[in-house]
């Protein structure tokens, strides 16, 4: 049995705080783990920004509605759902997402959660475990799912390596020449022929 594990942003919608601090323009949101690696200390100071600019949930949603999936990732999604099993494996919030989980038909996704209170702000965040993508890989290999996974970025790499196969989609140069061993593709045609070729079974893309 395979199962088909990818990663959300980057891979089938954009990255999406950076894309939530250009439609707000609120710059200090663009600031990643790059810039402040204690996570902790990024995810504060990113909530207070929201606070300190009034934007509660619904706020929030109303802005990553209007991003939008990439170009193609519904197409794509769609035709690997018809083929295979397929899991999610996000450091995305489900609050963050569902807007655009809508647009994709709901496909099933494992990520972490925020905690909102009764108006709405936003005022912690509970991270579901540590390294997660990794541990979601283990977790369906003890069930005896063969797992071929894609990703894009570094928080990828641990999902990659516990897979069966993996395949880097748009990943940025350095993360490609650090991590050789797995096939580099761009577009989702070819991600689709990556996925053909790592699974056992006989799908043409
Ligand atoms: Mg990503």
């Amino acid at each position: 049995m395979e199962l088909v594990c990818l990663d959300l942003e980057g891979v089938l919608v954009p990255e999406i705080w950076i894309e939530f601090a250009e439609r707000t323009g609120i710059d200090a949101l663009r600031a990643t783990t790059r810039d402040i690696p204690d996570y902790d200390v990024l995810m504060k100071q990113r909530l207070s920004l929201l606070d300190e600019h009034g934007l509660r949930i619904d706020d929030i949603q109303a802005v990553i509605a209007d991003m939008g999936p990439l170009e193609g990732a519904r197409e794509f999604i769609d035709w690997l759902r018809e083929r295979f099993q397929v899991v999610i494996l996000s450091d995305t919030f489900y609050e963050f997402s569902a807007p655009l989980m809508q647009q994709l038909a709901w496909p099933t996704l494992l990520c972490h959660r925020l905690i909102t209170d009764s108006e709405g702000r936003v005022v912690d965040y509970k991270l579901r475990q540590p390294d997660p993508k990794r541990a979601s890989v283990k977790a369906f290999h003890s069930l005896n799912y063969r797992i071929i996974a894609s990703g894009d970025s570094y928080n990828d790499t641990t999902m990659l390596e516990e897979a069966d196969a993996g395949i880097l989609f748009r990943a940025p140069d350095n993360v490609i020449e650090e991590f050789p061993q797995y096939p580099s593709v761009t577009s989702y045609d070819d991600l689709r022929t990556e996925i053909c070729k790592a699974s056992e079974r006989d799908i043409t893309p």
